[in-house]
């Protein structure tokens, strides 16, 4: 398998804008949940970035449980995370849900995610290993890590093999947590896998004050970079408001972070 060590025994380092994901050094990747503004986006990114983020995350195409919940602001969101880049320089990681998008990805975005409802949308997967951009596939809700590595092997047969697999929790019968973390999950690729790991504690357990003592543990345990979402207003967030953090929290987090391990 073109994903696996045994194919190749060398990290793979993923050039995501103007940053290297893998390696050495840990990449912060901050943002909201949705792209909601131009004024919302541009807060939130200059204040991530004034803390030590490298790349900026919003999604524009919201894979949202409810057709009545806020859906993104499609190519609209795109522009605004385009704006985004050329204000800060921070390079825009969002969310494609379908192949139709793919174009409007190429033209506006540094990285494409894969979500975690998509890890088995063999189409989509295939799309994306025909696109020049990284890719970040998260793990499915109830995936495997088989299968999951499955998902990023399709990716790579067509091609793009600038892949970060992404842990986001997993659904379990634990209640306290949206999800569970697997933190295990890290030195299991680790072993399996040259491809670098990032991981979103904010999905993982879709509540605030849980959030940054898991980003520390998934340093400690050897992630490549993580996904964190912040909002500058999380009470009038239109999604994932309870696991947002406020700016200066995400602010104390990186802060612990450089303690922990260097950082991009
Ligand atoms: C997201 O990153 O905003 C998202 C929808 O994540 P997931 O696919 O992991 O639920
Ligand atoms: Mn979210």
């Amino acid at each position: 398998k073109l994903v696996s060590r045994e194919f190749k025994a060398e990290d793979t380092l993923v050039k995501a804008g103007a940053v290297t994901v893998g390696g050495d050094r840990i990449a912060i990747i901050a943002g909201p949940c949705a792209v909601e503004s131009r004024d919302q986006a541009m807060t939130i990114a200059r204040e991530v970035k004034k803390y030590g983020a490298v790349l900026f995350r919003g999604g524009a195409y919201k894979p949202r449980s409810s057709p009545y919940s806020f859906q993104g602001l499609e190519e609209e969101g795109l522009k605004i995370l385009a704006q985004v880049r050329e204000e800060t320089g921070l390079g825009v990681v969002t969310e494609m849900t379908s192949p139709a998008q793919a174009e409007l990805m190429e033209k506006y975005v540094d990285v494409v995610q894969i979500g975690a409802r998509n890890m088995q949308n063999f189409e989509l997967l295939k799309c994306a290993g025909k696109m020049s951009k990284p890719v970040v596939l998260k793990r499915g809700l109830a995936a495997t890590i088989q299968e999951w590595l499955m998902s990023a092997e399709y990716i790579a047969a067509g091609g793009n093999t600038n892949i970060i697999l992404c842990e986001r929790g997993i659904r379990t019968f634990e209640p306290y947590t949206r999800n569970t973390l697997d933190l295990s999950a890290i030195p299991v690729l680790k072993k399996l896998t040259h491809l670098p790991i990032v991981i979103d504690p904010s999905h993982a357990t879709g509540i605030r004050e849980k959030v940054a003592p898991m980003a520390r543990a998934a340093v400690a345990a050897g992630a490549d970079a993580l996904m964190i979402e912040v909002h500058s207003d999380p009470d009038k967030a239109l999604s994932d408001g309870p696991q947002s953090l406020y700016p200066e929290q995400f602010g104390n987090l990186t802060r612990d972070i450089y303690v922990i391990a260097p950082v991009v």
